[in-house]
């Protein structure tokens, strides 16, 4: 049988995920990613890597669910393995609260003790009105994905810097083309549904916070996410702004509000402060596309705020779509 070549662009949390997942499922393929931006300047790396289904736009609910318990199970899996130390992942608990009453979360179920907040509880917080506690798990994505791409490198796996303009850039060297470009997901997939949600944070120094806070207040979300190093505090949502400079007006905002949720955050210090761009859609874009009756694409973008909470359930569903894709081939291949 001829040895098939799959190429993956680009390389941020769902991208590398991609590769590793299809040099899993499919241990004979030579594969490449392509990618003009690693890590450590990639989206994923700045993102909070919280266990969180958000800002999908209408990607079907079961979907969300199925990609979304498969990575949690995932990460729960190295939490117990002994790569746990480097891949720095942890169970979470903590809270999520709101001035006023809401609905209650559709993963409720998949979470670990989900309860409703008790009115002791939300004394400590005099602007939160209802609540909940319940236990996920978080992951720090920056080591996180060096681990990944020395495991795709350890497989046999080759890395290009390039930027692609085009599927024809690529269609002559592979069979199977998997666009994961994140926010320009769309240029390589003919699609102008992709747009940006701007979020901006901070990373802070505060041992003593050992809980994440999530706190809904007159229309905007301040969140704790405690990390192993450091806690990330956000931030914004602002839906089709591009900027990625950090805004000053913004950074006072979200400090003014973090404040006044848990006070003790105005003696931590300021490590870093930071802007990303979810690459959001209408749903997440995972299905298999014949370009030009040749070369096969998989696309794998579209993931908004929730690329960390989706990407392995999303790269083993984008691996055995590679998998289809490459039998298809081979049987139009003997005809
Ligand atoms: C402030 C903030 C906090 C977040 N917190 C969380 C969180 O706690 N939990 C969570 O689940 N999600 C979170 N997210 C969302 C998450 O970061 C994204 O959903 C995720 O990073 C998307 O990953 P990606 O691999 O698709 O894109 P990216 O990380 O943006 O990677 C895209 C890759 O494609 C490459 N690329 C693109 N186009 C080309 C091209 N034409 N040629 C070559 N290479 C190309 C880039 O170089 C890069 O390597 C957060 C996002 C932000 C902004």
């Amino acid at each position: 049988m001829k040895t098939r070549h799959v190429c993956v662009v680009g390389a941020g949390v769902v991208g590398l995920s991609s590769a590793v997942c299809i040099q899993e499922q499919l241990p004979d393929v030579h594969v490449t990613l392509v990618a003009d931006k690693f890590s450590p300047h990639t989206t994923s790396d700045g993102s909070g890597g919280f266990w969180c289904p958000h800002d999908l736009g209408n990607t079907p609910e079961a979907l969300i669910r199925k990609w979304g318990k498969e990575t949690l199970d995932y990460i729960l899996s190295l939490i117990k393995s002994s790569d746990a130390a480097v891949v720095q992942a942890q169970m979470l608990s903590g809270y999520m609260m709101s001035s006023s009453v809401q609905e209650e979360p559709d993963y409720k179920d998949l979470c670990f003790g989900y309860r409703l907040m008790t009115s002791e509880e939300l004394k400590d917080f005099p602007n939160m009105k209802w609540g909940y506690f319940y236990t996920t798990v978080q992951i720090d994505v920056k080591p996180y994905m060096q681990w990944l791409m020395r495991r795709f490198k350890e497989r046999g796996g080759r890395v290009e810097v390039q930027t692609v303009s085009s599927i024809d850039q690529l269609s002559k060297h592979c069979d199977v083309i998997v666009n994961c470009c994140g926010l320009r997901g769309g240029i390589l997939g003919c699609d102008k549904e992709v747009y940006p949600i701007r979020g901006q944070v901070m990373r802070v120094v505060a041992p003593w916070i050992k809980h994440f806070y999530i706190c809904l207040d007159e229309g905007s979300e301040t969140y704790f996410i405690p990390g192993t190093t450091n806690i990330v505090i956000g931030g914004t949502e602002q839906v089709n702004r591009w900027d990625e400079e950090v805004d000053e007006n913004d950074h006072q905002r979200i400090w003014k509000r973090a404040v006044r949720c848990i006070p003790s955050i105005q003696h931590a210090k300021i490590v870093t402060r930071w802007v990303g761009l979810r690459p959001a859609r209408s749903t997440v874009r995972l299905e298999a596309e014949r370009k030009n009756n040749s070369v096969w694409i998989v696309h794998n973008y579209g993931h908004g705020g929730s690329g960390v909470t989706l990407h392995w359930g999303c790269a083993q569903h984008a691996a055995s779509l590679v998998g289809d894709c490459l039998r298809k081939l081979e049987s139009t291949s003997r005809l």
